[in-house]
């Protein structure tokens, strides 16, 4: 982007900030005691008063939404919203910074993966939005629902509009449950479950819990996904819980996958057709799935073979969890922000818009071809931070992520194999000497313990934390079978 767009564009918007200064330093002091208040009034809830407290949460935090200007306005308050403003606030005290956000809880969603397995609950998954932020940075709690760039402006579902002079988008990405016929109406039920949700996660554990024997089938849809081991990490604990409990060889379990092969980079996928192979694992690719009948128990699969014919195939089914198809949410899609995917169209490594320089975005809902993942979020965090800083002073952003995803893959209730990659399907791990493919006890604890500790008191409150990933820690391994 050129740097003289950036300029006019810093110009433009440093004279709005001057004249709406007075104004804005008003409200935004209401809403810090708005903040505050928020958050002692959500400590000291009792069950009894909760109806009220939320009540007051709401319309304090609702008010918030009338300020009509900030230098700053993050859209989405997940893991990519959160850290940045908190990373923000840390590197500038005196930035204003406002985030939207619909949603008062905030899940760490790897933990998923685990809840479902039975070894993780959901109550530790889940913090509220409230007490993740800076008491400083001001929550509207509303949609974002249209873009106008060129006006430095975003509307509200409320009708309320907010301007800014820099925008960071990331809402995340959305589940298309509704492209899968019948499928909502089962989901919860009727041994159809998905760790993909906060309200069914649950219910994936009940499933395994239950089962002594039968057909399970675990199915993934077209990429891109929200951390694309998931579909099959939930198989691997499934598979291992029946182990464990000697009943394995009872069961038919098949992996149904839309795709062409079991992981994207190569070295890892290799790795886990092992893994598959011990468990007696059968696997089906080109393998979509389109229709639920959850009551019969039947899944029907759009089948594409070797040539591109595609054909019908129902299977029967004790148990199908189900990884829901995914997109960028709807109005993204239907923005001026959207690439031809839907996506919000981001240079790769600066993580600036490729269209609208004073905008950023980062997370699942960015254009990027990383793996969607946390571990993303925590590499993009900083370069986005930097690059609006850099911008304040009038400085031309620069290039930093390299396109860093991981997915810790739990290939047993004990194990975890910690895939690391970066563009272009590169190898990266950030632990020297240890082969990334080993299924290893280590990793398990830090999936249980060592990453959400990092998510929630690390990454989220704003510490930029640089541990290297490098490509020359796996050449020594990248040889070996
Ligand atoms: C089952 C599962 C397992 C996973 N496992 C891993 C793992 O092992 N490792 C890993 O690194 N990652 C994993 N992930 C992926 C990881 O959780 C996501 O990549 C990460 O949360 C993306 O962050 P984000 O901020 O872009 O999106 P999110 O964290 O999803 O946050 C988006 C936020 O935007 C808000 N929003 C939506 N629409 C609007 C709107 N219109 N206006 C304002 N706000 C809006 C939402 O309410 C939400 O709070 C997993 C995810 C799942 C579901």
């Amino acid at each position: 982007m050129a740097t003289s767009k950036v300029k006019e564009t810093k110009a433009k918007t440093a004279a709005k900030t001057k004249t709406s200064a007075a104004k804005t330093k008003v409200k935004a002091s209401a809403s810090k005691a708005k903040a505050s208040a928020v958050k002692a009034a959500t400590a000291t809830a009792t069950k009894s008063t909760a109806a009220k407290v939320k009540a007051k949460v709401q319309s304090t935090v609702q008010s918030a939404a009338k300020v009509s200007h900030y230098p700053v306005l993050i859209i989405g308050g997940g893991a990519a919203g959160v850290s940045i403003a908190n990373t923000l606030r840390r590197k500038s005290r005196l930035l204003e910074i406002a985030l939207i956000e619909p949603s008062e809880q905030h899940y760490y969603q790897p933990g998923f993966t685990i809840i479902g397995g039975g070894a993780y609950s959901l109550k530790k998954a889940t913090k509220q939005e409230v007490d993740l932020l800076h008491p400083s940075i001001i929550w509207v709690k509303d949609f974002a629902e249209t873009f106008e760039p060129k006006k430095n402006s975003v509307l509200l579902k409320s009708g309320d509009k907010i301007t800014y002079d820099y925008l960071v988008v990331c809402p995340g990405l959305q589940l298309d449950w509704d492209k899968i016929s019948g499928l909502e109406e089962t989901l919860g039920k009727n041994g159809v479950c998905s760790n993909y949700s906060p309200k069914y996660v649950e219910y994936t554990w009940e499933c395994i819990k239950g089962l002594e024997s039968g057909t399970t089938l675990f199915t993934q849809p077209p990429m891109p996904i929200k951390c694309a081991g998931a579909p099959q990490k939930i198989m691997y604990l499934a598979a291992d819980r029946f182990r464990k409990k000697g009943i394995l060889d009872k069961f038919d379990i098949q992996f149904c996958n839309a795709g062409p092969g079991l992981f994207g980079v190569p070295f890892f996928a290799k790795a886990l057709s092992k893994v598959i192979a011990d468990y007696g694992i059968t696997t089906n690719f080109g393998s979509n799935l389109v229709e639920i009948d959850g009551k019969a128990k039947k899944a029907t699969f759009e089948v594409t073979d070797g040539d591109g014919k595609k054909s019908k195939v129902t299977k029967d089914f004790d148990m199908i969890h189900v990884t829901p198809p995914q997109s960028a949410p709807d109005f993204i899609k239907s923005s001026p922000l959207a690439n031809a995917g839907g996506w919000v169209d981001l240079n790769d490594r600066t993580l600036q818009h490729n269209k609208f320089a004073n905008i950023f975005g980062l997370g699942d809902a960015g254009s990027t071809p990383n793996a969607k993942t946390a571990a993303a979020v925590r590499k993009q965090v900083p370069v986005v931070v930097k690059n609006i800083l850099r911008l304040i002073n009038n400085e031309a952003v620069q290039e930093g992520y390299e396109g860093y995803g991981s997915c810790p893959l739990t290939t047993s209730l004990n194990t975890v194999m910690l895939a690391e990659f970066s563009y272009g399907g590169k190898v990266t791990p950030s632990f020297p000497k240890l082969d990334p493919r080993e299924n290893r006890f280590i990793w398990w604890i830090g999936k249980k313990i060592g990453f959400p500790w990092m998510y929630w008191y690390w990454m989220l409150p704003g510490y930029t934390l640089d541990i290297p990933s490098k490509e020359s820690y796996a050449e020594e391994f990248l040889d070996k079978d």
